[in-house]
């Protein structure tokens, strides 16, 4: 008797087996490999380590033709096509490290129909010999890895990547599938767009790390308030310390070391040789600390970094997500903590006022700053936000975040707001907090009598609050867009303050920025 015809489903467990010797596919794995297998195009969000090869590599395998896929990244392609190899797939390559013979090489193997997967940099499939290849070579599929690239509103748009609408436009009958780790809402409508997917499934898997807690604080004294942390919480474990500058990451690894950390410094003015031994020592060594600048961590995948902190403000939610994502990749707890000022925030927004870059890109930094600042400000649960801004609705608080184990209490904090944003505009909307803070408080310090403004009705009014206090609130207004920075960080009030200041608007904020916890009496004992 003949054997049932197999369905798309054994075919795909049974490459799975016999190529990688895995039992099983994971999770979503199983529907996108049948989808694409059988001819459909597919959209696949799947968080770093998720699985995303065999998503392409398995239906390259079950359909005639060879699988193209698009990866920017070059440096990475030769060990990918050479661990294919070793499990006995056909595998190439096509990007400018290839000598014009290995290109011709390729190419033959292309054509002759002897490759079962050939990864192709996008600049070097747009090339018109290319496509007129593809034309007559059998292909299976096309995978455009790294997909969030098409657009201009992720992190690392490349115009090449743009350019591949050619994909869906020559070649409307081969299936499309898209890859990506990063993409908000925005991101993945560019997608949908330039490659063609329009109707395809789309396939997201959950970014949620249940196992990493966020946390966030008001910054102080960032290398106690890290040395502290580490102290109570990392004693002895491998983590890793993000920084802006490259001075702040050398002062600040210095300072750790010091104190009995073992801390390493990572930047990009270290020689290549530096840093290979940095990473290696990360890598082999337990517990060991590296201060960064974003540099570090660019394929570093060790299971057991503890913390991930953050002693600046990151880029962007995406950045934050994907540094904070090298913490706990074992699955078991890790931390992710940050600290952020008043400073941090007039920085990144003077630095994006005084940017030269073209005006649609300066507005989407700009709102990319604004969801950053909403998940520091936040007081409701922090994963929510950062989920909220991948896309993902998670049911309810997640229970380990900093504003559930510790919920902030909220409360109307119209009248100071108004002080302030009045201390701003009485003294000409030049000064920055320091000074401002000074009037608030009503200190006549040189500064202040040299301007006259001891004179202010504003002079002293708020001596009910410390200045930690004023800062914290001050930091909230610039953060919320009540106050712009300027030039030598000068605050004035925005158009937005007006509604604020003539008490037709009231604010809500974190209590703690308006009144500081007093040390808790009596607890426990
Ligand atoms: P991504 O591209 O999403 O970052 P990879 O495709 O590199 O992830 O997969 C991450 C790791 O998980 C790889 O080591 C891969 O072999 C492994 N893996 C993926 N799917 C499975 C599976 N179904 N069974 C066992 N291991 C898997
Ligand atoms: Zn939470």
């Amino acid at each position: 008797t003949a054997a049932a015809p197999s369905t798309t489903d054994q075919r795909a467990l049974q490459t799975l087996k016999s190529v990688w010797g895995y039992d099983a596919f994971r999770g979503v794995q199983a529907n996108i490999v049948r989808t694409v297998a059988e001819g459909g195009n597919a959209l696949v969000l799947m968080p770093t380590g998720g699985g995303k090869s065999l998503c392409y590599q398995v239906p390259s395998l079950l359909r005639p033709g060879v699988g193209i896929v698009v990866s920017p990244l070059i440096a990475l392609m030769k060990d990918q096509v050479d661990s294919l190899r070793q499990v006995g797939v056909r595998a190439a390559f096509l990007n400018s490290t290839l000598s014009p013979e290995g290109v011709r090489e390729v190419e033959s193997a292309l054509i002759a129909g002897n490759l079962d997967l050939l990864y192709v940099a996008p600049e070097r499939l747009l090339l018109p010999r290319t496509l007129d290849l593809l034309e007559r070579a059998p292909v299976a599929l096309f995978a455009i890895d790294e997909a969030h690239c098409v657009s201009q509103w992720g992190h690392d748009f490349r115009p090449e990547y743009g350019q591949l609408h050619v994909l869906p436009e020559r070649f409307p009958h081969i299936p499309r599938v898209a890859l990506t780790a990063t993409a908000d809402e925005r991101t993945r409508a560019d997608m949908l767009r330039v490659l063609g997917l329009h109707g395809a499934p789309q396939f997201i898997s959950s970014f949620d790390r249940p196992n990493l807690q966020y946390r966030v604080m008001q910054k102080e004294g960032p290398k106690t308030q890290l040395l502290d942390f580490i102290r109570a919480e990392h004693e002895g474990d491998a983590g890793i310390v993000y920084c802006l500058s490259r001075k702040s990451v050398e002062e600040t690894a210095g300072w750790l070391q010091a104190q009995g950390v073992d801390a390493l410094p990572y930047h990009a003015g270290l020689s290549p040789r530096e840093r290979n031994h940095a990473q290696d020592r990360f890598l082999n060594e337990e517990g060991l600390v590296v201060v960064a600048t974003v540099a570090f961590g660019m394929g570093i995948d060790k299971p057991n970094v503890r913390f991930v902190a953050h002693l600046d403000l990151p880029k962007s939610l995406e950045g934050y997500y994907q540094e904070t994502g090298r913490a706990g990749r074992d699955g078991l707890p890790g931390t992710a903590w940050m600290v952020y000022g008043l400073a941090d925030v007039v920085n990144v927004k003077r630095m994006l006022d005084q940017s030269l870059a073209p005006p649609d890109v300066k507005r989407i930094e700009a709102a990319k700053l604004d969801a950053l600042l909403t998940y520091c400000e936040a007081a409701t649960c922090r994963r929510q936000v950062l989920l909220a801004y991948f896309g993902e609705t998670l049911p309810g608080p997640c229970g380990n975040c900093d504003v559930c184990l510790n919920p902030p209490r909220v409360r109307d904090a119209t009248r100071e707001a108004q002080m302030a944003l009045s201390a701003a505009v009485r003294t000409g909307n030049r000064f920055g907090a320091a000074h401002l803070t000074d009037v608030l408080l009503g200190r006549e310090t040189e500064k202040v009598r040299a301007m006259g403004h001891h004179q202010l009705p504003t002079f002293g009014v708020g001596k009910a609050h410390d200045e930690k206090t004023w800062r914290g609130l001050l930091r909230q207004l610039v953060s919320l867009g009540y106050l712009a920075a300027g030039e030598h960080h000068g605050l004035s009030a925005t158009a937005k303050a007006r509604a604020l200041l003539k008490g037709e608007e009231t604010l809500q904020l974190r209590e703690e920025t308006l009144a500081p916890k007093p040390a808790r009496v009596g607890r426990d004992r």
